[in-house]
């Protein structure tokens, strides 16, 4: 009997048009932020306003080249600051959610301001938004958590996918079930980051007592393994998705790594003969400490499925065995 010949562990990215769907994280270097949260480890104050849009305009080229990968696409596009201070983000949008095989692009944003507006011309239908719930910057609570809600549920009455994020610093963790509580009460489903980084002279999640990593257990009973790997379990060895369906890409050079926290160099977004994974791969790091990078572990991929609001994980039937993270 002849034996087959072993499989290639990569294949053409661009060469090889895919039914199978990529994720391709690349982040947009936009860094204002109308808000002020005391738990935020970026710096909103040293902002280069100029050299800022010369980096969105590298952005817009790297994200551009992205779209031409022949395959559906979910696109993550984190900022480090708040998307609805910039005009021409959205106009990127209007871009990127017009070509059909754009099947999602995903971000974070506060929801302080008018995301109707702002939106005109996006397929909503193809957001999936992480909308982040910062209640210490309200200067009106009630008001301004009504607001957030409204523009929410705006975006979900128009096909968008919308999950809540709360942070939780040890001050938030009692906090997390009430506004959970609020937001089912509207159906917008809520989660949750452990918070991570110095807090009131102690550092986290070193510091969290087993009391409240056991209000935590309970609010990822769905998950467990979200509050692990935040918490501090090691990644390292896992076998991941990551680098087969799921890119990492710097936005700057179009530089194309497994992941953001592993970073092995796989080549350039520009180089047609580009290479992808065709398999998965072990953990390089002790570091998967982000709700969306642990959905691309593949014992998470096999229970749940993502959808484009990328902290999202529905979970999969018992007869079904996933592979993709998004299929
Ligand atoms: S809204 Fe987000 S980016 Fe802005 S200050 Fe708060 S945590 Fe930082
Ligand atoms: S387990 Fe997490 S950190 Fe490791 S390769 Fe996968 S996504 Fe990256």
């Amino acid at each position: 009997m002849l034996a087959s010949a072993p499989a290639s562990a990569t294949t053409s990215l661009f060469g090889q048009p895919s039914d199978s769907p990529l994720l391709v994280a690349c982040n947009c270097p936009w860094t204002l932020c109308n808000y002020r949260c005391h738990y935020c480890y970026l710096d909103h104050n040293g902002r280069r306003a100029e050299a800022e849009q010369i980096a969105f305009g590298k952005w817009e080229r790297v994200i551009d080249r992205v779209c031409e990968i022949p395959r559906p696409l979910y696109l993550a596009a984190g900022t480090e600051g708040e998307p609805l201070t910039s005009p021409r983000f959205w106009k990127t949008l209007q871009r990127l959610t017009a070509h059909s095989h754009v099947k999602g692009v995903w971000f974070p944003t506060n929801m302080s301001r008018d995301i109707e507006r702002m939106s005109e011309g996006v397929d909503i239908a193809k957001l999936g938004l992480t909308a982040s719930l910062h209640p210490t910057e309200f200067e009106n609570h009630d008001r301004e958590l009504n607001q957030f809600l409204n523009r929410c549920r705006w975006v979900i009455d128009r096909g968008g996918d919308v999950v809540i994020n709360f942070i939780l610093t040890p001050a938030h963790i009692p906090l997390f079930p009430v506004y959970r509580y609020i937001a089912r009460q509207r159906g917008i489903p809520m989660t949750a980051n452990v918070f991570h980084g110095p807090y009131e002279g102690r550092s986290y999640p070193e510091a969290f007592t087993e009391a409240e990593h056991a209000a935590m257990r309970e609010y990822f009973a769905d998950r467990p393994f979200v509050h692990e790997f935040m918490s501090g379990r090691s990644s390292r060895g896992i076998q991941c998705t990551a680098g087969r369906d799921s890119i990492y890409v710097d936005a700057t050079t179009g530089a194309v790594m497994n992941c953001p926290f592993t970073r092995e160099p796989m080549g350039s977004i520009f180089d047609p003969q580009f290479q992808i994974r065709s398999k998965t791969s072990a953990c390089s790091t002790d570091w998967c400490r982000c709700h969306w990078t642990n959905g691309l572990i593949s014992s998470v991929a096999a229970r749940y499925r993502r959808t484009r609001g990328i902290f999202h994980f529905e979970e999969r039937p018992a007869d079904e065995q996933g592979s993709n993270p998004f299929a």
